[in-house]
């Protein structure tokens, strides 16, 4: 089990005394989060429906009496960053991630000439799809937006993480991680309209019904990954202008008729994804969390066969957690390797994890990284206040 929030925070605030000379102003923390349906809509302005798991990047924040900023983590042990105001958009590596979240929303109107001491400790784990960089993004923009007294909107929070990872760290990356580490409730899966960035709440009822999902990474990822989705990108917009639709999130089943080859296939995957978001949807609205099981395998196998985003790792933990129990299993994330979600009865769990080991062992595949991920709630500041000693 994980240990008690308000430790962490108390450890947190502990590490910046010692690295900082005084009490942080606040202990700040943002979810990273696995995307339960809806993969590749996002790009095609379509839906997508991501929860917050149960871990997360904490923050430790004070503002500094000069413009100075500096950024330490317990994951980069040794590596405190020194920068300016003036200069928090030149950072690299990273740092960038929330350097530039600060440069983001000094943009979006933050005042102030005074800098920031960020102390970061995490444990969403990095580069395995479960989104550390926007958990570190959110938890730096919600202490800065709150310490600043500016107290921005979720939204405008969710659009500064993003700016940073596009404009400062380089990452193409759409708004769908930010958002979901920032505005998910406790318990619930957030629909999120990727056009308007409208969303709304949708009760996922797993553990009621003794449900569980694990997150596996294959560990393996292709030289071909970015390449890759730039193609698949190029050629959703390509059946899109085909189509004459402005985003293939406009195009229904009936329209594809016109489309042939791979076109086709790009475009219908993305087209039957959008429908299965929505019927993922209604299935949880009517408390039948276990009927989600089959549109998240026939998700994979449209990725699999249409998408053709999918390689022999992800297939081999798919096929291995169907066939020993599982309700349903896709890959997550753009696809030419990462993770697999399972969804399973939360006590076949051991013998899932056993199981999909062995079949990556067979196949001659790393040996995969299974964990367990629960619903959890957004981005938030935690209950330590200066002078908090145990
Ligand atoms: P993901 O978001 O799926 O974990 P990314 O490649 O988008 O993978 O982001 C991971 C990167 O974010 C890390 O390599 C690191 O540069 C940065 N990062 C995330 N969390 C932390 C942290 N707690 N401390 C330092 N850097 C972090
Ligand atoms: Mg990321």
């Amino acid at each position: 089990m994980s240990e008690p929030v308000h430790d962490l925070a108390h450890d947190l605030a502990q590490t910046f005394r010692d690295a900082v000379g005084h009490d942080p102003e606040g202990v700040f923390s943002a979810p990273g989060r696995v995307n339960l349906i809806g993969e590749h809509t996002d790009h095609n302005e379509g839906h997508v429906l991501p929860f917050a798991i149960d871990r997360r990047c904490r923050v430790a924040v004070g503002r500094r009496a000069d413009d100075t900023v500096t950024v330490r983590s317990a994951q980069e042990p040794g590596a405190t960053v020194t920068t300016t105001l003036g200069a928090l958009a030149d950072a690299r590596g990273w740092s960038a991630y929330a350097l530039g979240t600060v440069w983001a929303l000094r943009e979006a109107g933050v005042p102030g000439d005074d800098g920031w001491d960020l102390v970061v400790a995490g444990d969403v784990p990095l580069g395995s799809g479960l989104s550390s960089s926007a958990a570190l993004e959110s938890a730096v923009a919600l202490a800065v937006s709150d310490l600043s007294g500016a107290g921005l909107d979720r939204h405008t929070l969710a659009r500064a993480g993003r700016r940073a990872e596009n404009d400062v760290v380089g990452a193409p990356v759409g708004i769908m991680d930010q958002a979901a580490s920032l505005l998910c409730r406790d318990g619930a899966a957030l629909l999120l309209d990727c056009r308007t960035l409208e969303s709304e709440d949708v009760a996922l009822g797993l553990d009621e019904v003794g449900l569980a999902t694990l997150v596996v990474d294959t560990r393996v990822r292709h030289d071909l990954a970015d390449g890759g989705y730039a193609d698949r990108r190029a050629a959703c917009v390509a059946a899109a202008e085909a189509l004459g639709v402005p985003a293939l999130r406009d195009a229904t089943p009936a329209m594809l008729d016109a489309l042939e080859g791979d076109l086709l296939k790009r475009a219908r995957h993305v087209v039957t994804e959008e429908s299965r978001v929505h019927r993922v949807v209604d299935l949880l609205r009517a408390g039948r969390p276990e009927a989600v099981g089959p549109e998240l395998t026939a998700s994979h196998a449209s990725l699999r066969d249409d998408f053709a985003v999918s390689v022999a790792a992800l297939d081999a933990v798919v096929e291995a957690a169907l066939e020993d129990g599982a309700l349903g299993a896709r890959l997550v994330g753009g696809g030419f390797g990462g993770s697999v979600l399972v969804l399973a009865p939360a006590a076949s769990t051991d013998r899932l994890t056993a199981a999909v080991r062995r079949r990556a062992a067979d196949g001659g595949h790393p040996d995969p990284v299974v964990r367990a991920v629960h619903p959890a709630g957004g981005a938030r500041r935690e209950a330590w206040a200066p002078g908090d000693r145990d």
